[in-house]
């Protein structure tokens, strides 16, 4: 009934609508982040609107986020006006993200006020994204545009004020400036909704390239020494750039930005656009040469996506506006071909040290091995459920599965590279797969999108192969195991040791935890939290479980050092440890029986074959190009 009466309502609508005019449907919305230290950003929007009942929408699904993450919860002093009245508003009730007004007659715009409390922390992934004095702004949290527009169909006329004395980057242009009050140059929604803003009062440019349009790294940091580089950080930057230029053979924008914000009050992350990344990091990141091999992946990650992701996309994963659903299903080649070159050009540009690689596999090897879930939840589920698994907690990470896309596409696509090389007989590599479809011709900024079968089609091209029966069994069955085929033809193979590599020692310290996952089978924060236990393991029969705490351990109080002593006088023999342990309030002793000390993955080289992976690290950027 109520559709009826809308289209009826509808039909009254023309009559009083404007004569069709040459110019398109455009927009303006001014930013005002001067309380921004507060965490509320005011923003008016000027939207067009024709006589009568209309609805407005504000986005729900968000590129890069693959989930229906617009943080709606967030938005609040909504205020209509048009034609010179107030108007009100009713929130539909089935769609959150829809308001449903009445135009008055005459009006050819309605005005939108609204703030965004951008400190409240329900943005994207539910992070926050500001502090006193780094903010990234994500322009989606500001916007309203009529139901049903077209994201290419609607022009954005993007203005800021921005706090005293604040900078920023962004891939938006410059249009005019006077003070704090910056003007840019009009842009499709679309692109609108793909540029960042990164804004700070610590802040600096680097230069990373300017042979073919412009790079450069924006940083905003909490304080002065956070965004200081010294020259051999800068020099891995622009590295990275000449990578990526000899990996694809083209680019498809013409000035990026990375836009990384240096605090330790937001989450690292990293969020891909077209032109620009939202990277996030610890404040220490780009002076801790140890943090920065250890995330040195961001970047390169981020940037990949700029080819693969943005240029090249999912048919189902393009959609004309933020309201469509996105089918999420070919995320193994959108995330999982980034992960595998996001660390290749890491190690090609010198952002993570050498042999890393080998280490940030065997690392996701023993995780997606020891992930039980695995059993009854194909790959392909993970790609699927995307939108669930996002938000999904790390506690029963390994019951669930959690957004294995990344990780086990990543060992996955190492084994095409060492199938595309064996069947070429060495004189191809995933590097011509690459090329070809993610390189020539340059273009600006556009996305071409593509099928699975487009994949498939697009490697038998460079090497003959049961690529469909490949993908078969490696993405839509069950397998016990993740895929080992890649490394294993590249010259190494899997296996435990007692001491942790650096990879895995670093990620201990950085992430705050114990990952004896391998050995007891428990996965412990260094405050004593249960964050994951491994089913069947030592840890699991004993009954410890996610969201327990550990007050104590081998009679003594919990602490990162006494866990590791306990399990590593297990080498020789095998014992009882008592675990103290809280359990909701309720406190009890329980017993983990083992031996064998600690594990941690490895990889090691098989006697007699070539070091392919090696091989695969090395740079290219300066035998190509310029
Ligand atoms: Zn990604």
């Amino acid at each position: 009934m109520k559709r009826l009466f809308s289209l009826l309502t509808l039909g009254l609508i023309v009559m009083f609508a404007p004569a069709a005019g040459v110019e398109p449907p455009s927009e303006t919305v001014a930013i005002d982040a001067t309380d921004i230290a507060r965490g509320i950003i005011h923003a008016k929007l000027t939207i067009p609107a024709r006589p009568g009942p209309m609805t407005v929408v504000y986005p729900k699904w968000i590129p890069g986020e693959h989930s229906p993450a617009g943080p709606i919860t967030e938005l609040v002093s909504l205020r209509f006006t048009g034609g010179g009245y107030k108007l009100g508003w009713k929130r539909d009730l089935i769609d959150m993200y829809a308001f449903h007004i009445v135009v008055p007659p005459g009006a050819t715009t309605v005005e939108a006020s609204l703030d965004y409390l951008l400190a409240a922390g329900t943005i994207g992934s539910k992070e926050r994204h500001t502090t006193a004095r780094v903010a990234m702004l994500n322009m989606y949290a500001f916007t309203l545009y009529p139901q049903g527009t077209k994201n290419t169909d609607l022009t954005v006329h993007p203005s800021i004020v921005l706090p005293p004395g604040w900078e920023f980057g962004t891939a938006l242009v410059e249009q005019s400036r006077s003070g704090p009050a910056v003007t840019f140059a009009p842009v499709t929604l679309e692109t609108f909704i793909d540029s960042p803003l990164l804004t700070g009062e610590n802040f600096r440019k680097f230069t990373l390239d300017t042979s073919n349009g412009t790079a450069e790294l924006d940083v905003a940091g909490e304080v002065p020494e956070d965004i200081v580089a010294s020259d051999p950080t800068v020099e891995k930057f622009k590295r990275l750039i000449r990578e990526a230029d000899a990996e694809y053979g083209a680019r498809h924008w013409k000035n990026y930005h990375f836009l990384l914000a240096l605090t330790d009050a937001i989450d690292t992350n990293g969020i891909e656009h077209h032109e620009s990344s939202d990277d996030r990091a610890p404040e220490n990141f780009l002076t801790d040469t140890d943090l920065l091999d250890f995330d040195g992946d961001l970047l390169p990650h981020e940037f990949t996506h700029s080819w693969n992701g943005k240029y090249r996309r999912p048919y189902d994963l393009q959609v004309d506006n933020y309201q469509d659903p996105e089918q999420t299903d070919l995320l193994w080649v959108y995330e999982g071909l980034t992960q595998y070159l996001g660390d290749v050009l890491a190690e090609r540009s010198g952002l993570r040290p050498p042999g890393e690689f080998g280490e940030v596999l065997a690392a996701s090897y023993a995780d997606l091995d020891a992930t039980t879930g695995r059993l009854t939840r194909p790959l392909a589920d993970t790609a699927d459920a995307a939108q669930l698994l996002y938000t999904s907690t790390p506690q029963f990470r390994h019951d669930r599965r959690t957004v294995d896309y990344y990780a086990e596409s990543e060992l996955m696509w190492l084994e095409v590279d060492a199938i595309i090389r064996r069947v070429s007989a060495g004189k191809r590599s995933i590097d011509d797969f690459v090329r070809a479809f993610y390189g020539p011709p340059a273009s600006g900024p556009k996305v071409v999108t593509y099928t699975r079968a487009d994949v498939v089609a697009a490697l038998m091209s460079v090497a003959t192969y049961d690529w469909d029966g490949f993908f078969g069994t490696r993405i839509d069955t069950i397998e016990a195991h993740p895929p080992a085929g890649g490394f294993e033809a590249d010259g190494w193979r899997f296996e435990y040791a007692a001491e942790p590599t650096r990879f895995m020692r670093e990620f201990e310290k950085y992430q705050k935890q114990i990952v004896a996952a391998y050995s007891i089978g428990a996965i412990i924060s260094e405050t004593g939290d249960v964050i994951d236990v491994i089913a069947g393991s030592p840890a699991d029969k004993a009954g410890l479980a996610p969201f327990q705490k550990v007050l104590a351990v081998g009679g003594r109080r919990f602490s990162a050092d006494a866990l590791h002593a306990v399990i590593r006088a297990t080498a020789t023999r095998t014992s009882r440890i008592p675990f103290v342990v809280d359990a909701f309030g309720s406190v009890s002793t329980v017993d983990v029986v083992y031996g064998g000390g600690e594990k941690y993955p490895r990889l090691v080289r098989i006697d007699g074959t070539t070091d392919v992976l090696d091989a695969i690290v090395k740079p290219r950027g300066d035998l190509h190009g310029r």
